[in-house]
C-alpha cells in the first residue's frame, strides 16, 4: 500500500494546477517543491497567456495575484543604431484580458496554497533527488537516502528537469538548447510607470526585443514588462555555433 496516490514533483504552475485537479477529487497528494518559499526558483518573464487557469480556479482572474493585464504589445528587433518594431494594441486586450503580468514568487505561492486548501499536502525547502523503482516500475521518489511511495509520479520540474534526465526520459541539454538569463525587477511606483508608459488604472505594457546586432554565433532577446509599481526586465542569451 502506497503512502499517497500521487507525488508531484516541483510546485511550478504545471505541479500546482496538477496537485489542485487531483486534490480536489479527493486524491491523497503529496506536492514537493526545492524552492522555499514556493515561488522562489521560478524561471519567467512574468506574464501569464491565456486564461487556462480558469478550468482549475473559475474566479482566478478576482483571486490571483495579477499585477496588470497586457494592454499593448510590442515586438522589437534592434540594432546598434535602429528599432523597427511591431506595436500591437487592441481593443480585444481590454475587452477579454488575454494576459496579464505577475510576479511569479507570489503566484506560484498562491497556486501551492490553492492545492494545499484543496486537501494536497504540500512540502517546500526539500529536493526530490530521484525515482524510485522496484521490478522496473516507479513506486514513488527518494529524498536524501528516504523513499516516499506513491501510485503514481508526475514530473513537473520545468526547465531543469534533473529527475527526469537521470532516469532517462528527457535527453540531456546541448549548447544549443541552453541558453543564459539575467532578470532584475526594478521598483519605479505606480505613477511613474503609468506616466511613462501612457498607462492607466491596471493597464499595461509587454515589451519583447531581438537583439539584430550581435555578430556571430550569439542571440539574444531581452524583456519588459510593467507590473503594478515594478517593472521586469531580463536579456536571454544563446549560443548556437
Ligand atoms: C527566460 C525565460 C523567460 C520566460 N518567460 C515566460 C513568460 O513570461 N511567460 C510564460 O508563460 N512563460 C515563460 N517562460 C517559460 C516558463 O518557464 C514556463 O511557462 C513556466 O514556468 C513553466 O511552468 P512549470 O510549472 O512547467 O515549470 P516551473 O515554473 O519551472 O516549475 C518547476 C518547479 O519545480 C521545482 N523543482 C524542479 N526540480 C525539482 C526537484 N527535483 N525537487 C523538487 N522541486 C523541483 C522548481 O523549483 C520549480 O518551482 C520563460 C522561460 C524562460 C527560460
Amino acid at each position: 500500500m502506497s503512502e499517497f496516490d500521487v507525488i508531484v514533483v516541483g510546485a511550478g504552475p504545471a505541479g500546482s494546477s496538477a496537485a489542485i485537479k487531483m486534490a480536489s477529487q479527493g486524491l491523497k497528494v503529496l506536492l514537493v517543491e526545492r524552492g522555499d518559499p514556493v515561488g522562489s526558483k521560478n524561471v519567467s518573464g512574468g506574464i501569464l497567456w491565456g486564461n487556462d487557469l480558469a478550468s482549475i480556479i473559475p474566479d482566478w482572474e478576482k483571486s490571483a495575484p495579477l499585477e496588470r493585464y497586457v494592454e499593448r504589445k510590442v515586438t522589437s528587433f534592434l540594432t546598434t543604431d535602429s528599432e523597427i518594431a511591431i506595436d500591437f494594441k487592441t481593443k480585444k486586450f481590454q475587452e477579454k484580458k488575454t494576459g496579464y503580468s505577475v510576479l511569479r514568487t507570489r503566484l506560484d505561492s498562491f497556486l501551492a496554497r490553492k492545492a494545499a486548501q484543496a486537501g494536497a499536502m504540500v512540502v517546500t525547502g526539500v529536493t526530490v533527488d530521484s525515482l524510485a523503482m522496484k521490478d522496473g516500475r516507479v513506486i514513488g521518489v527518494v529524498n536524501e537516502g528516504e523513499t516516499i511511495t506513491a501510485d503514481c509520479v508526475i514530473l513537473a520540474e520545468g526547465p531543469n528537469p534533473r529527475v527526469a534526465m537521470a532516469a532517462g526520459l528527457v535527453g540531456k541539454p546541448n549548447d544549443r538548447t541552453v541558453g543564459i538569463g539575467v532578470k532584475h525587477v526594478y521598483k519605479l511606483g505606480e505613477n511613474v510607470i503609468n506616466e511613462r508608459f501612457n498607462l492607466r488604472g491596471n493597464a499595461g505594457f509587454a515589451g519583447e526585443y531581438v537583439l539584430s546586432f550581435l555578430e556571430g554565433d550569439v542571440y539574444a532577446g531581452g524583456f519588459l514588462y510593467t507590473n503594478k509599481d515594478t517593472v521586469s526586465m531580463g536579456v536571454v542569451i544563446t549560443w548556437q555555433p
